[in-house]
């Protein structure tokens, strides 16, 4: 991945107020709770505006989380051209700035979570992190210096330079005429566009907020990210912060098929299609061995003898380790096979078939031997917290 930050802080200026943030702040909340309300007193409710706004609200929604955040901000996938260009619209459409202002503010957060040079520091308080980074203009150090493969990319830097035609147009105007379309102009802006920005806008805002204050942090420790099932909830899978924090080359952030998260479905289902490809995930081994060590150290700190625990640790580490290299292995001769002509002639075909047999045999049995350290290691982590809590 190319370097994710624009430029390195000197020396830290005093900021001022962004009226025009603060002004959309304040107003669209009191926007949505005067004009909805005299919508539905004087025009009644028409299910057909809302069933509108809720698709609205999800296009724009997974355009930030599927496309301002994971395709473009982490680059872990790649998409086709449509893919890109309805992100680029109904991202557009979430007033959240353009991708490419989004996209390297992101990644200065994660590069530099928790201290001054992350744009959403929640050390400086839980508002601060949720909206008053944004009431404040960028810090001037940072101003206009964007991350150059975002810079690179034409259309995204068209998004940037028009963005808010991209965001009226797309965000504002078009609700509007839908809603005129079906019988309301009102309805149309009051929901489709007030309300929607209200409610979508702070399902984002809280992930910096609130997804660095409450939840677990079963991968690590070092850094304030949470994982909070109830914000996966809400804001479509971007709640397993912890997780993203520690891995956030991986396109998911909900890993497990139970967990929450609509915005790595859309890429599956995209990836099915043929549209996203290039789908970046962190094999099991790598996530089990952050786990165990995160784990471990609370282990330790509650206090359980590391010497103790520490071999049941490094068994699952070195089974994950083999593992991993066998599937490395399998995965490269297969594409050598695929890539190597020869492969045409019948004996060759036979070669690389019988290679990639072993491997898979050796791979599922080094996999067992993997999932039996892990399952000892809970076993035994749990039994050593009994003994210390008695
Ligand atoms: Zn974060
Ligand atoms: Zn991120």
């Amino acid at each position: 991945m190319q370097d994710l930050t624009a430029v390195e802080v000197k020396n830290p200026k005093p900021r001022k107020i962004c009226w025009h943030n603060v002004v959309y702040l304040v107003a669209s909340p009191l926007v949505a709770i005067t004009l909805v309300p005299y919508y539905l007193y004087t025009q009644g409710f028409d299910w057909r505006i809302w069933v509108f706004t809720l698709v609205l609200g999800i296009a724009t929604t997974v355009s930030i989380t599927g496309g301002y955040h994971r395709l473009f901000a982490h680059r872990s996938y790649s998409a086709r051209g449509w893919v890109r260009l309805f992100y680029l619209l109904f991202g557009g459409a979430s007033f959240q700035g353009s991708i490419l202002k989004w996209a390297t503010d992101h990644r200065r957060h994660h590069r530099y979570v928790d201290t001054e040079k992350d744009p959403y520091n929640i050390n400086q308080g839980f508002w601060y992190a949720h909206i008053g980074w944004l009431i404040v203009d960028d810090d001037p150090n940072y101003k206009d210096k964007f991350a150059q493969d975002l810079l690179d990319d034409k259309w995204v830097y068209l998004q940037h330079k028009y963005y808010l035609w991209f965001a009226f147009g797309v965000g504002v105007v078009f609700p509007t005429l839908v809603g005129y379309w079906m019988g309301s102009m009102l309805g149309g802006f009051a929901v489709g566009a007030a309300l929607r920005l209200v409610l979508t806008n702070h399902s984002t805002f809280f992930i910096n907020s609130l997804c660095h204050t409450l939840g677990r942090q079963p991968y690590s420790d070092e850094h304030s990210a949470r994982d909070s099932f109830i914000m996966a909830f809400l804001a479509f899978g971007e709640g397993y912060h912890n997780f993203h924090h520690q891995f956030q080359s991986d396109y998911r952030n909900g890993i497990h098929w139970y967990d929450w998260d609509p915005t790595k479905w859309v890429v599956n289902i995209l990836s099915y299609l043929g549209s996203a490809y290039n789908l970046k995930k962190i094999s099991q081994a790598t996530i089990v061995k952050a786990q165990v060590a995160m784990e471990e150290r609370r282990l330790i700190r509650e206090g359980v003898p590391a010497e103790s625990i520490h071999p049941f640790r490094l068994k699952v580490e070195e089974a994950g380790k083999k593992w991993k290299t066998l599937r490395e292995d399998y995965l490269a001769v297969k594409l050598e096979m695929r890539q190597n002509y020869l492969v045409r002639k019948a004996e060759m075909k036979e070669k690389y078939q019988e290679k990639l047999k072993n491997l898979k045999i050796e791979m599922k049995r080094s996999r067992r031997e993997f999932k039996t350290a892990w399952q000892l290691w809970i076993a035994y982590a749990r039994h050593a917290r009994t003994l210390v809590r008695a």
